[in-house]
C-alpha cells in the first residue's frame, strides 16, 4: 500500500521558530507546499483521471495480498472520519480499529506467521481481535528516536489499521479473502492499487492490473482517488497546522526502550483533531 510520510519534523532542518506561529520554518514551508498542493488537487480533471485509469487497466482479483503483510506493506492510514464509519459499522471502539501509524517494522517470520488463529469467526464483520495478535509486536526505539519525547512518548503522525500478530489486515476473513467492512472500507483500499502523489498518478504492484475495465467503472474509480488525494491533504494540512514541536533527549530515549522492555508503549498520536495519548 502506499502511504505518505506525514512526519513535520525534519533533523537538522536548520530552522528557527517563528515567533508568531511557533513552528519553524521547515514546517512552514510544509504547510504553504501542502495549501498550494490543495488548490490544484481540486481543479484536477476527473475525466483525464479515468481515462489514464481506463488504459491501465484494472479488475480486483480477490486475492487479499494488498491486505496480507507477507506481499509487502500493507499499512492503511486513516483518517479520524474513517475510523469513525468503521466503528459504526462494527461497533468497536477507536484502538480495537486503529493503532498509532508507526513505521512497518514488523516481521512475519518472527511474528510468527503460520499460526493457527484462535479466534473464532462468530460475526461477519468481527475481526480477529486478540490483544497480543493486533498489537504491533516489533517495535524498537532505535528506529523511533526521532520520535520520542523527553517523557519518553512515542509521537506518531496519524492513525492505521490494526493487523494481526502475522501483519495482516484485522479485518481479512482468512479463508475466503472478504473484506468484513467493505462498504465502509477506507478510501486507500477501495482506490487501491491507485494512488496520486504531487499530482501524478500512480500504482502499486497489484495482479488486477492490465485487465478490462469500463469507462464507467473508470470514472468511478477516478471520482473516489480524486476525494482521497483532496481529503489525505486536507488532513494532513489540519495536523500540521495543529502540530507543536517537542525536544529530543536521551533522557526521554531511555525511558522509552525500559517502557518497551516492559511491554508498554506510550504514543502521543497527532492527527488533523489534535492529540491523543493512548498506552499501546
Ligand atoms: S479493510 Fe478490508 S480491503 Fe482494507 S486491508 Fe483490511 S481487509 Fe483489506
Amino acid at each position: 500500500m502506499y502511504l505518505q510520510d506525514r512526519s513535520p519534523y525534519m533533523e537538522n532542518s536548520g530552522s528557527s521558530n517563528d515567533r508568531n506561529s511557533g513552528k519553524t520554518e521547515y514546517q512552514l514551508t510544509l504547510i504553504d507546499a501542502l495549501k498550494k498542493e490543495i488548490e490544484i488537487a481540486r481543479r484536477l480533471d476527473p475525466e483525464k483521471l479515468a481515462a489514464e485509469i481506463k488504459k491501465t487497466g484494472f479488475s480486483c482479483q480477490n486475492c487479499g495480498k494488498c491486505c496480507k503483510r507477507a506481499f509487502g506493506d500493507n499499512r492503511v492510514v486513516l483518517t479520524p472520519q474513517e475510523i469513525e464509519k468503521i466503528q459504526k459499522y462494527t461497533d468497536l471502539s477507536k484502538l480495537e480499529v486503529a493503532g498509532p501509524l508507526i513505521p512497518d517494522i514488523s516481521c512475519p517470520e518472527e511474528a510468527g506467521e503460520g499460526e493457527e488463529d484462535r479466534v473464532a469467526e462468530n460475526s461477519s464483520i468481527m475481526p480477529e481481535i486478540d490483544e497480543k495478535k493486533t498489537s504491533e509486536p516489533f517495535r524498537t526505539p532505535e528506529l523511533l528516536k526521532e520520535d520520542i519525547d523527553p517523557d519518553g512518548n512515542i509521537h506518531a503522525y496519524g492513525w492505521m489499521l490494526r493487523r494481526k500478530k502475522n501483519g495482516d489486515c484485522v479485518f481479512l476473513e482468512k479463508d475466503t479473502n472478504r473484506c468484513r467492512i467493505y462498504p465502509v472500507r477506507p478510501m486507500l483500499c477501495s482506490t487501491y492499487p491507485f494512488y496520486i502523489e504531487g499530482l501524478k498518478l500512480y500504482t502499486c504492484e497489484c495482479e488486477g492490473l492490465g485487465v478490462h475495465i469500463s469507462a464507467e467503472e473508470s470514472r468511478k474509480l477516478a471520482g473516489s482517488l480524486l476525494s482521497r488525494y483532496v481529503s489525505e491533504l486536507e488532513d494532513t494540512l489540519a495536523m500540521y497546522e495543529k502540530y507543536e514541536d517537542f525536544e529530543r533527549t536521551e533522557k526521554g530515549h531511555e525511558i522509552a526502550k525500559n517502557n518497551l522492555e516492559k511491554g508498554t508503549c506510550i504514543y502521543i498520536v497527532h492527527d488533523s483533531r489534535g492529540i491523543t495519548k493512548i498506552i499501546d
